[in-house]
Order: C-alpha cells, then structure tokens, then sequence
C-alpha cells in the first residue's frame, strides 16, 4: 500500500513529479540549473512521500539527507550497486550524473535497476542543468522540465531583497512598482534575480524601478550571450526605415497589442508567427528587426549553426534549451533567418545526417503548434524547394508573406530612406527618377548603389550628386536579370500559398 499523502496544493509540477513517484517510474530526469531550489523540492516531496532521501555527487557519493558529511561510493557503478540491494523507501537523486550516462556499464547497470526499481518504492532521480539520454534508456527514463520560478516564488525573493535594502538605501515602491520589478525578474533563476538585485541595491545611492529593471535587463543579455545559442540584438530599427511593404506593416501594426492581458480578455489567441519568404534582399531581415522595434520586444536570433553539436543528442538538446531561453525571456520575438538552410534534409529519409535535422526540425515545429509562451517567430526564406512543407501548414504560424522585388514608387522610397540615412537631403536628388532607372533592383541593390556612389565622389573629394547615382545603376546589374528565372519561379509558388506584401502590382523585373 502507498503512504497516505496529506492534500496541500501543488504546484503542477510538483504534482507532475509527485505522481510520477508514487506511480513507480523508475527513472526520473530532472532538467535544472537550480540545484538548491530542485533539492529543495525533492526534500519536501520525500517528506510528504514518508520516503528517506538521498543525494549522490561524484566527489561526496551517496550520502542520506539532511545528514552531513561524506557518504561512499563515489564511483558510479558502486553507487547503483548502493541502490539496488537498499531495501529503503526512498528518493535518490544523482546530481550531475550526464557524463556517466555515456558508460555502457553504468547504462547496462541502470537497465538492470529498472525491472527492480518499478517493484520496489525507491525511485532515481538524476538531477542536471543538461539532458543527454543514452538511446539504451530513452523509454525508461522520464523528463521533466524543472520551470523558472513563478511569480509568487519570484515576489518572495524580490520583498526579501527589498526588505534587506531597507536602511541601507532610501525608496519607496508600491504594489505597481513591485509588480513591474517581479515581472522584469521573471525568466531568471532565484540565483540570477537575487545577485541582479544585490547589484541595484549596493549600486546606489537611490534605489527606482528603472534602475532595478536595468540591472535585470542587463543580466538577461547575459543569459542570453551564455547561451551561446542565440544573439540579443537591441532594436535599432524602426518601420520608418523600411521602403514599401505596406501591407505587411499594416499586419503587423494591427498585432502590436496582440501579446496583452486586453487582448486575451477579448478572446483573441497571442500571435504566433510569421514566414517572410521572396525575392533576397529586399528586406526579409530588415522586417523582422523592425518588428521587435515597432512592438518593443527584445530580438534574440537563433543561430541554427549554433545547433548542431558534434555528440549524440546534443543537437536536440541544445535546441531544447536555445527554445527554453527564448522563452525564459518572453515576450520576445525569435528570429530565424534562412530557415530553409537549417532544416533542408529534414525532409530526406534521415539519411543525411542520421535523421538529426529531423529531429530537431520536429523539436521546433511541436512546439510552435504548442508553445505557450509569448515568442513571436520571424522567420525568413528564400528557397522554397528547399522549405519542409509541415512549417506551411495551417497553426503553425499566422502568416506567411511574399515579398517581391520594389515596385517603381517603392523604390523611390527606399532611395530617399538610403539617402536620409547617409546624412543627404532626398530634395536634393531627383528619387523618382531613380526610382525608374532602377526598374528589377532589389532593396539591397539601391543601398549598394548609393554607397558605391559616395564612394566615386569622395575618392573625387566632393559632394555626392544625382549624376553619380544615375551612373552607379547604369554599372550594375540586378540579380533579377540573371535569376530571371528563380523569381518567376518564387512569384508563381507565392501567388498559391502566400499573402503579398505590398498592395503595389508585381514589378516587372
Ligand atoms: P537576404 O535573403 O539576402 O538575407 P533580405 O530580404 O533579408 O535578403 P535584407 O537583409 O533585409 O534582405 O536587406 C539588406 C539591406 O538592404 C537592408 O539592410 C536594407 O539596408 C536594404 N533594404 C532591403 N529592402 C529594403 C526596403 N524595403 N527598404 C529599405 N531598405 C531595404
């Protein structure tokens, strides 16, 4: 018979793990870079369970809790050994135990264990800021995402911190205030929060919310850089910068609320995502920047060559964790540039590279149908050939726009914007009439124009001017007219299953 739990409430993780336990999974994987808060939690669930506890590590072995001191069986195997012939009611809990899961004795060892463990009441619990399950184990092993504290764990921290400061530095923050400085904190360890906090404090010599928020903002780039996974790109771009695409700004305007508490209440779902696919430069990346300035959300972009890892495994994992961080840091958008590139052979039988990219690729697609978290994606695509076909398939973005080559007027645009960025007055130079001499370039194209440009007239050590434009287009020509082809190509699988994003007609290229 199992022991009789006393009814507190939860929470639905310590639920989660509360049920796994007394239901006799053998294995249990806690995924944490919180180790004391874990511990914490396994202490109270051995209590409630009636169960002894034990922790191992590689330099204290196993030793039960709370008793200090070192215990033995510092190797692995003996260890194991340890909990096999126990005939205790208990959790033990193998603190950083990854590396030794790559031992084919110790995984021989833990497959033995399993058989007995599910008839006994002693549990294993490995507990790790890093997932690596050997595929020996994968179906006896069971995961669990040790979440980022909550909001109330979170105000607890935070009023002890404030209660702390309170002599040592004059402020006076009410429940708004207080609200604002947890929120900031939220997506952080308690460790992480409480030095960020620490620092604000010993900073001095007055104590605001902005200065609170600016020391956690920092520490979160910090998350982020560590990751090395994904990039924190502050938003230096403003819709303003970008020539045309009228209605996809219009689109994206109309979302910009879409991730608050108004908009829930009103019955409306957070906005997922969106697939910029068309035509190369003509401002995919530029969009998906301005997106984040336009809605004031931090912009981490997610390095898909960063991903792959050289060990079993590490690909997912490191997919696993470069989507935990970007939702640690929500709301935010996440930006996947060429998203083709990182998941062509995900549609091959696996064979390319032992079904990795598959896997990953499924990681990311089951959970942008999932996720509940606000991360908004931009992605952004050029070859459709080589765009697996689930990512197009409806719920799993919101969007999917074309962006086509700039139309005549969008370009006179696009100079202007170039112009005004280099410190030059748009009066001063005649744009539509570049706008017609540059009939098939793209965005990119009409940058590089102007800057060759400028070049020409400062190796003349004068003034940049109308003529010098003119001559530079007349020098160059466009992608469009040697990709001729891909483009019509482009345009004709758009005009299917994609929405434009400019109401301008197609140009002719
Ligand atoms: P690629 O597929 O080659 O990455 P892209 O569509 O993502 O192309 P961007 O990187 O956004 O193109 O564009 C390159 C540069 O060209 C931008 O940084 C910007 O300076 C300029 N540009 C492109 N399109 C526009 C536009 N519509 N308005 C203003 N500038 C533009």
């Amino acid at each position: 018979m199992d022991v009789e739990i006393p009814k507190v409430s939860l929470s639905p993780q310590e639920n989660e793990m509360d049920i796994l336990i007394r239901a006799r999974y053998p294995l249990i994987y806690m995924v944490s870079w919180e180790e004391a808060r874990a511990e914490a939690l396994l202490a109270r669930m051995a209590q409630r369970q009636g169960k002894n506890l034990f922790f191992w590590s590689a330099t204290r072995g196993l030793a039960e809790h709370p008793f200090p001191g070192t215990g033995n069986a510092a190797d692995p195997i003996q260890a194991l050994e340890q909990v096999a012939v126990s005939k205790q009611k208990a959790l033990f809990v193998f603190k950083d135990f990854h590396p030794h899961l790559q031992d084919p004795k110790v995984i021989r060892r833990l497959r033995d264990l399993v058989t007995d463990l599910k008839s006994s009441y002693k549990t294993l619990v490995f507990l790790s800021p890093l997932l690596t399950i050997p595929l020996e184990l994968e179906k006896d092993i069971t995961v669990i995402d040790y979440d980022l504290p909550d909001f109330g764990e979170m105000a607890s921290l935070v009023d002890e911190s404030l209660a702390q400061a309170k002599g040592k530095v004059p402020f006076e923050f009410n429940a708004d205030d207080r609200e604002k400085i947890v929120q900031a904190a939220l997506g952080m360890t308690l460790s992480e929060a409480e030095n960020a906090l620490a620092r604000s404090i010993v900073d001095g010599p007055t104590l605001t919310v902005e200065e609170i928020k600016d020391t956690l903002l920092k520490e979160t780039k910090q998350i982020i850089r560590k990751s090395r996974l994904l990039e924190y790109f502050e938003a230096q771009q403003a819709f303003a910068d970008i020539g045309g695409l009228d209605l996809l700004k219009h689109w994206l305007e109309k979302r910009g609320n879409g991730f608050s508490e108004k908009a829930r209440k009103f019955g409306l779902p957070e906005p997922k995502g969106i697939l910029l696919m068309g035509v190369q430069g003509c401002g995919k990346s530029l969009t998906c920047k301005a997106i984040s300035g336009l809605w004031k959300l931090p912009l981490l972009r997610l390095d898909m060559g960063s991903i792959f890892g050289q060990y079993v495994g590490q690909s997912e994992e490191n997919m696993r964790k470069a989507i935990k961080t970007a939702e640690s840091v929500a709301p935010c958008v996440l930006w996947l540039d060429e998203i083709e590139k990182g998941f062509s052979g995900s549609q091959s039988s696996g064979a390319v590279d032992a079904g990795t990219t598959n896997r990953i690729f499924s990681t990311f697609l089951t959970w942008l149908q999932e996720k509940q978290k606000p991360v908004f994606v931009a992605a952004t695509a050029n070859n459709i050939q080589q765009l697996p076909p689930e990512l197009l398939r409806k719920g799993r973005l919101d969007e999917i726009f074309f962006i086509d080559l700039p139309t005549e007027t969008e370009r006179a645009d696009i100079f202007s914007i170039h112009l005004k960025r280099k410190g030059r007055a748009p009066a001063a130079f005649n744009p539509p009439l570049l706008a017609r001499l540059s009939n098939g370039f793209s965005g990119a194209e009409i940058e590089q124009c102007l800057v060759e440009a400028l070049h020409n007239a400062f190796a003349e050590n004068r003034e940049v001017s109308q003529n010098d434009l003119e001559t530079a287009l007349r020098d160059t020509v466009p992608l469009s007219t040697t990709m001729a082809e891909d483009i019509s190509a482009i345009r004709a699988w758009a005009q299917e299953r994609a929405r434009p994003a400019s109401s301008s007609p197609t140009p002719n290229s």
